[in-house]
């Protein structure tokens, strides 16, 4: 009882002397009603399902590049849009698209298809200016389908507006730490993953530093429940060489009262299912938060109104954790 007592001291003065450490203050900046503008636009009707290459596609690019903007995150270049081509060949041959050079020389030969995308990418510096954190998700969906008898859009609502304002939340939340990061963390906002991870495919060869990124932390659907019974489900995809990402996620959730039951998936080279394939097929530490599949996976009832949003706020503090920790732990690397 004593140990409690003094404990609660301890805390009590921390608080009173010291204030909020800065992940609290990030943390308290992650909420709901943050996560329903971000979503409500992407997936509104307007946005026509942002297919990668199309114009639904190319207002969700300017919003998101306007939401760094206003929040004051700088852009990894010149500016925030990383624009690149994608080829395939004819449809008939149903080939997939290419970004790789050697391949897209070869499609070129012939009758060919041709799409402009672009990746969304913002950084906040830090004092290590040259080693980087990536947190990233997907923006583009499957579009319009005119023939569709019915509701014709593909919102996209959890796949993967949910992901977008996660990113989004996290970058403000670092912000309002008022704290520089060790490492630099890049906010990457993908396009082109529903037609073959393109964006990060080109991100991954095309970056020049890529043996300085320390981990990628992935989010694809975030916002369902896969049972009704279990709302607080999630999968948590992790690199099987580090054990401390399942650690600092068990201590977080605790500490911060997340409603949360992950399970974890420990994998020893996590090469498939979305963006974080691209960067463990180049040997770099991964974290992938996906709530599982549903009914309207890849349907056009991905529906803003069927999300969960408590999940969704929750997710997004716990990953918010464990980005600070990737970026500002210079010990977990040595863990392994
Ligand atoms: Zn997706």
């Amino acid at each position: 009882m004593k140990r409690i007592v003094s404990l609660f001291a301890f805390f009590f003065i921390h608080t009173i002397i010291l204030g909020q450490t800065p992940e609290e203050k990030g943390l308290q900046t992650i909420n709901q009603s943050t996560a329903e503008a971000y979503i409500h636009f992407l997936a509104h009707d307007l946005l026509e399902g942002r297919e990668a290459g199309t114009r639904g596609g190319y207002v969700a690019a300017e919003y998101i590049s306007s939401c760094l903007k206003t929040m004051g995150i700088a852009p990894l270049a010149e500016t925030y849009a990383q624009p690149f081509e994608a080829y395939a060949v004819e449809r008939q041959k149903r080939g997939r698209f290419q970004v790789h050079p050697d391949s897209i020389k070869k499609i070129k030969q012939g009758v060919h298809r041709k799409l402009s995308l672009q990746n969304i990418i913002g950084k906040i510096e830090g004092k290590k200016a040259d080693e980087y954190v990536i947190v990233g998700a997907h923006y583009d969906h499957l579009g319009v389908d005119p023939i569709l008898n019915g509701d014709r859009i593909y919102n996209g609502a959890d796949d993967n507006a949910s992901g977008v304002s996660a990113v989004l939340q996290i970058a403000r939340a670092f912000l309002a730490s008022g704290k520089q990061p060790e490492r630099t963390v890049i906010f990457a906002f993908w396009d082109g993953e529903e037609k073959g991870l393109l964006g990060s495919r080109y991100f991954t060869s095309t970056f020049p530093a890529l043996d300085k990124v320390k981990a990628y932390l992935n989010f694809d659907m975030i916002g369902r429940n896969n049972k009704e019974a279990n709302p607080t489900h999630v999968v948590y995809f992790y690199t099987e060489a580090y054990p401390v990402f399942a650690e600092w996620s068990k201590k977080d959730i605790q500490k911060y009262n997340l409603h949360l039951s992950p399970v974890y998936r420990p994998w020893d080279r996590p090469v498939s299912g979305s963006d974080n394939a691209s960067f463990a097929l180049s040997d770099i530490p991964i974290i992938w938060y996906h709530t599982d599949g549903h009914p309207d996976y890849h349907m056009p009832s991905d529906h803003t109104e069927k999300l969960n949003w408590d999940k969704i706020v929750d997710i997004t503090k716990a990953s918010f954790l464990n980005v600070w920790n990737l970026a500002n732990d210079m010990q977990w690397i040595t863990s392994k």
